[in-house]
C-alpha cells in the first residue's frame, strides 16, 4: 500500500515518519543552496524540509538539473548550504568546521557513486579501507576489517586486484564496501547502478536490499523509475523543491545496532609517507625522477664543490704544517749573469751570517732559526746513485723550524758542526734508494768526493706539491742533511754564491707575522745595501691570500648551487601543481571518505618532501661520486664534511616544503564537490 503526501499550499511538508516517534536521523529545514552565476542566481535547492529516520530506504528522483545531486552533497556534508539547517543524528552540521565536517563524513556517512570512484593505485582491500586511514587505524587492522567486508560482498579472491582488473559490478561492490567500512549511520548513493548493465544492476540492488534489511539507512539518487520503485520511500524533487514524498509501507526495520565508535586520531605518519611514496612518486616514476633532478644537481654541485675546496683547504693546512707554523723566510733570489754581478757589487756576501746576527738583534719574536745551503753533489753508495737526492748543509734549529723530525738515530748537532764531522741524516726515500733502509745507522756513503757516516733517518713525510706563490714545498724525503760548516769546508762554492740559500725563522706568534716580515725586510735591505739578492716571504700569509681568492670562488659556487636548488624547487612546484590538477578526483574521493583539508595538505607536502629528500640524498651520493672522480682523474685532494651534507639535505627538504606548500595548499583548498565532479 502506498502512502503519498504532497507539498501543501504553503510549501511545508508533513513528513510521513513523524508517526514513528523516534527523533529522525536526518532533519533538514528550509535548506537552500544557491549558486551565483554572474548576475544570475541558480536556486539549485530552494527551501527543502525533509526528515529521514534510521533504517529507511529512500530514493530521490527528479529530472536532470532538479537539484538531486546538490541535496545529496549537502546531506553528505561535502557542501555547505546557503541557508537553512541540517541536523544529522541530532547534531547541527550546517555550521561545522572543516575538520568536524570531515570527521562526520568519516564516521557517519558512506558514499557510493555512479563512477565507483576507486583509486587506481590501490588494490581492493586498500580501497575498501581508505576511510579508516583518516581515523588513524593501523594498517593491519584496516586490511583485516576490509577483508571481512569484501568477503561478505562476494569479493573473495579479488582482494589483491587493482580496480582496472575488476568488472563494473565488482568495482561497485568495492565502492559499497568502502562506504560501509566505517560502519556509518547513513549510505548515500548517487546513481549506483547507472553505469552497470541491467543484470549487474539488479545484483547491486540486491546488495542494497540486504544492507537495508540489516538495518542500514540508505538514500539513493536515481533517475531510473525501476530502481526508485524498489525503495520504500520515494522523494521527488523538481526545481530545487520537494514535489512529492511517497511511502510504500511503514514497516519498522530491525533496530539499528548501536555503532561502535572508534576514537579518531590523526592519520599516522607512516600512512602519510606511504601515500606520498606509493601513490604519489611510484605511480609516476619517471616524472618523479625528472623532478628530483634539479635538487640532485643542486646538492651534488654543493657537495662536489665543497669537497674540492675543502680538500684544497686541508691540503693547504697540511702544507702550512709542512713549512712550519709562523714562519718567515729570507730567501736567496738566485740571480744570475749581469743582475747577480750588480747585486754582488752592493752586497758581496749574499745571505750570510751577518743577516742572522742582525735578525737575532732586531727581531725579538724569533723563537727558532735555521739556515741552509744546497750543495750540488752526487750521493752514491757502492755503485748505487741516488740521483734525486738534494744535499743541504744546515745550521740552527732545522727540525723545529721546518717542523720535520728525525725518525731513527739522531739529527745533526752543534759538535758535528764545530768538529767538521762528516756525518749525514737521510730522508727515507734516499735511504731506500741506497738500499740501507733496514740497517741505516753507521753505514757510509759518498757525497761528491767525501765519505759520510749516516747518523739518522728522518721520519717519512707525505708530500703534496704547493700551488701557492712563494710557498715551496719540497719532498723532504729526498733530502740529505750535513752540517753547514762541513758543506762550507769541503765543497767549493760557486762564484758569487751567498753563504745560505735560505734563513727561516719561526716566530712566537702568528699575529705579528706581516709586521715582523716588513721590519725584517727593512733590516736586511739596509744590510744588503739595497741589493735585490733576497726576498722575504711569509708562507702563511701567502696561503691566507690564496684562500681569500678561493672564497670568491666558493661564493660563486654557492650562488650556482643555490640557483640550481631554486630551479629544482620551481620544478617541484610545477610538477606538483600539475599533479594536483591531475589528481582532482582522488582529492575529492579522499575528502568524501573523511579527509580534512589539513590531511590533504600534509599528503601533498609529504610528497614534495619525499621528492626533495630523496633528491638530496641522491645529490649527496652524486656529489661524492663526482668528487671522487675529480680526485682520481686530477689527483686533487677532496674532503667531505658531514655537516655540509646534513645541511644540504636539510636545505633540499626546506626547498621541497617551501615550493610544495603552494600546490599542497591548492589541493587542500579544493572544493570537494567540484573535485568529485572532476
Ligand atoms: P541534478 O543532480 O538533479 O541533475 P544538480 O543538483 O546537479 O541537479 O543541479 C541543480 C542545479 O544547480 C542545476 O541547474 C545546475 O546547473 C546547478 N548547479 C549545480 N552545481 C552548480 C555549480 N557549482 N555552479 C552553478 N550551478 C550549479
Amino acid at each position: 500500500m502506498s502512502n503519498s503526501r504532497h507539498v501543501s499550499a504553503d510549501g511545508t511538508l508533513e513528513t510521513p515518519h513523524s508517526t514513528l516517534g523516534t527523533p529522525p536521523l536526518i532533519k533538514i529545514r528550509r535548506l537552500t543552496r544557491h549558486y551565483q552565476m554572474g548576475q544570475h542566481v541558480v536556486r539549485a535547492l530552494d527551501g527543502v524540509d525533509l526528515d529521514i529516520h534510521s533504517g529507511e530506504f529512500v530514493a530521490i528522483i527528479g529530472p536532470s538539473g532538479s537539484g538531486k545531486s546538490t541535496l545529496m552533497y549537502l546531506l553528505g556534508c561535502l557542501d555547505r548550504p546557503t541557508g537553512g539547517q541540517y541536523w544529522l543524528g541530532g547534531e547541527e552540521v550546517s555550521a561545522l568546521s572543516d575538520v568536524k565536517l570531515s570527521r562526520t563524513r568519516n564516521r557517519d556517512i558512506g558514499f557510493v557513486f555512479q563512477e565507483y570512484n576507486l583509486l587506481s593505485e590501490l588494490n581492493v582491500l586498500e580501497n575498501v579501507s581508505l576511510g579508516l586511514v583518516y581515523r588513524g587505524t593501523p594498517r593491519r587492522s584496516r586490511l583485516n576489517a576490509a577483508e571481512v567486508l569484501a568477503n561478505r560482498l562476494g569479493l573473495d579472491g579479488r582482494q589483491d586486484h587493482n580496480p582496472n582488473e575488476l568488472s563494473g559490478g565488482q568495482m561497485q561492490r568495492v565502492a559499497i564496501c568502502r562506504a560501509l567500512s566505517g560502519s556509518p549511520h547513513l549510505l548515500l548513493c548517487d546513481e549506483p547502478t547507472g553505469n552497470l548493465d541491467s543484470v549487474t544492476g539488479r545484483e547491486i540492488m540486491d546488495v542494497f536490499h540486504e544492507l537495508h534489511a540489516q538495518g542500514n539507512t540508505i538514500i539513493m539518487v536515481t533517475h531510473d523509475p525501476k530502481v526508485a520503485a524498489q525503495a520504500e520511500r520515494v522523494v521527488r524533487i523538481e526545481d530545487g523543491k520537494i514535489h512529492s514524498d511517497e511511502r510504500k509501507e511503514i514497516a519498522r526495520k530491525a533496530p539499528v545496532e548501536p555503532k561502535v565508535r572508534q576514537v579518531s586520531r590523526n592519520v599516522r605518519w607512516f600512512d602519510i609517507a606511504r601515500i606520498a611514496i606509493r601513490e604519489g612518486l611510484l605511480a609516476h616514476k619517471l616524472r618523479s625522477l625528472l623532478t628530483m633532478l634539479g635538487i640532485v644537481f643542486g646538492i651534488a654541485s654543493v657537495i662536489g664543490m665543497t669537497a674540492i675546496t675543502e680538500g684544497g683547504k686541508r691540503q693547504q693546512l697540511e702544507q702550512i704544517r709542512q713549512i712550519g707554523l709562523n714562519n718567515i723566510q729570507v730567501i736567496d733570489t738566485q740571480l744570475d749573469g749581469e743582475r747577480l754581478r750588480q747585486a754582488r757589487q752592493r752586497n758581496p756576501f749574499g745571505i750570510s751570517d751577518r743577516d742572522i746576527e742582525a735578525v737575532r738583534r732586531e727581531l725579538p719574536g724569533v723563537e727558532r732559526l735555521a739556515a741552509w745551503k744546497r750543495i750540488k753533489a752526487v750521493v752514491t753508495r757502492d755503485r748505487t746513485r741516488a740521483d734525486a737526492a738534494r744535499v743541504l748543509g744546515v745550521t740552527g734549529d732545522f727540525q723545529e723550524v721546518v717542523n720535520f723530525f728525525v725518525g731513527r738515530g739522531r739529527f745533526l748537532n752543534q759538535r758535528d758542526a764545530e768538529e767538521y764531522r762528516r756525518v749525514c741524516v737521510l730522508g727515507v726515500a734516499i735511504a731506500e734508494a741506497l738500499g740501507i733502509s733496514d740497517e741505516p745507522l753507521g753505514q757510509t756513503l759518498v757525497i761528491g768526493d767525501q765519505i759520510f757516516v749516516v747518523v739518522g733517518i728522518m721520519q717519512n713525510r707525505p708530500f703534496t706539491a704547493s700551488t701557492v706563490k712563494d710557498v715551496n714545498i719540497v719532498n723532504r724525503n729526498l733530502d740529505v742533511y750535513i752540517p753547514h760548516s762541513v758543506a762550507d769546508r769541503y765543497y767549493p762554492r760557486v762564484k758569487r754564491a751567498g753563504t745560505y740559500d735560505s734563513v727561516s725563522l719561526r716566530m712566537a706568534s702568528s699575529e705579528q707575522l706581516v709586521a715582523d716580515s716588513q721590519h725584517l725586510e727593512r733590516v736586511v735591505r739596509s744590510l744588503h745595501n739595497d741589493s735585490d739578492d733576497f726576498a722575504v716571504s711569509v708562507p702563511l700569509e701567502n696561503l691566507r691570500q690564496s684562500q681569500k681568492t678561493k672564497e670568491v670562488f666558493n661564493v660563486i659556487i654557492t650562488v650556482i648551487a643555490g640557483m640550481s636548488l631554486l630551479v629544482g624547487g620551481i620544478g617541484i612546484m610545477n610538477i606538483m601543481l600539475a599533479s594536483v590538477s591531475e589528481r582532482t578526483r582522488e582529492i575529492g574521493i579522499r575528502r568524501a571518505v573523511g579527509a580534512p583539508r589539513n590531511e590533504v595538505l600534509k599528503q601533498f607536502l609529504a610528497e614534495a618532501c619525499v621528492i626533495s629528500v630523496i633528491g638530496g640524498i641522491l645529490g649527496v651520493l652524486t656529489g661524492v661520486l663526482g668528487g671522487e672522480l675529480v680526485a682520481v682523474l686530477f689527483q686533487f685532494p677532496v674532503a667531505y664534511s658531514t655537516l655540509i651534507m646534513g645541511i644540504s639535505v636539510g636545505v633540499a627538504m626546506a626547498v621541497g616544503i617551501g615550493f610544495g606548500l603552494y600546490p599542497a595548499w591548492t589541493a587542500a583548498r579544493m572544493d570537494p564537490v567540484e573535485a568529485l565532479r572532476g
